[in-house]
């Protein structure tokens, strides 16, 4: 049986992420979409908010499941019997990163193959940062998200924004 897993920090998941996560299950028997908790970025949604975004969109995909994990790729790979690591490429940027690391998870783990997948034309400008810093300045982005996902982020940064207007007036008020 053919196992992948597709880690990622995903905050949050973008039609890019989508696409490769359909393709993915279309090559091997089961696909993990793993959301690190280990990521430096200071992340818009929970752990718990991704999983549960991700498996709401996957919903219907009977041979993806969503785990969360922390430390290295290669052992939860170990743990859950996954031989393929699956990840994206959208430029060369992200060429010579992955390169990097593919190079650094064989040395680890020599059983571990590491899977591309070459962006479709239609996302590969796309990021989840960059897609968070135009809704932030209230760019309509949600064409490039699913719809829950575009739901809750627009919900996320409203309520980001009320905290902000709190904060301020009552630094106001203490002045
Ligand atoms: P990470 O912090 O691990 O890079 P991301 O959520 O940013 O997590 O990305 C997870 C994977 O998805 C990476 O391999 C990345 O290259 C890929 N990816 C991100 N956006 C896209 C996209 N628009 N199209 C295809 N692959 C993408």
């Amino acid at each position: 049986m053919k196992v992948a897993i597709f880690p990622g920090t995903f905050d949050p998941l973008t039609l890019g992420h989508l696409d490769l996560i359909k393709r993915g299950r279309a090559l091997f028997d089961q696909l993990a979409v793993a959301v690190m908790t280990n990521s430096t970025k200071h992340p818009l949604f929970s752990v718990e908010e991704r999983v549960a975004q991700i498996k709401a969109v996957t919903a219907e995909m009977s041979n993806v499941s969503v785990i969360t994990a922390s430390g290295l790729t290669v052992d939860l790979m170990n743990k859950i019997g996954a031989d393929y690591l699956m990840r994206g490429l959208r430029n060369t940027t992200d060429f010579q990163y992955e390169r990097d690391i593919a190079t650094m998870n064989k040395f680890l783990d020599r059983d571990v193959e590491t899977i591309f997948f070459l962006a479709d034309p239609k996302y590969q400008h796309l990021s989840s940062s960059l897609l968070k810093e135009v809704a932030i300045n209230d760019g309509d982005i949600s064409a490039y998200l699913p719809g829950t996902i575009s739901t809750a982020l627009d919900k996320r940064l409203e309520e980001r924004k009320l905290k902000l207007v709190t904060k301020q007036n009552e630094q106001t008020k203490s002045k």
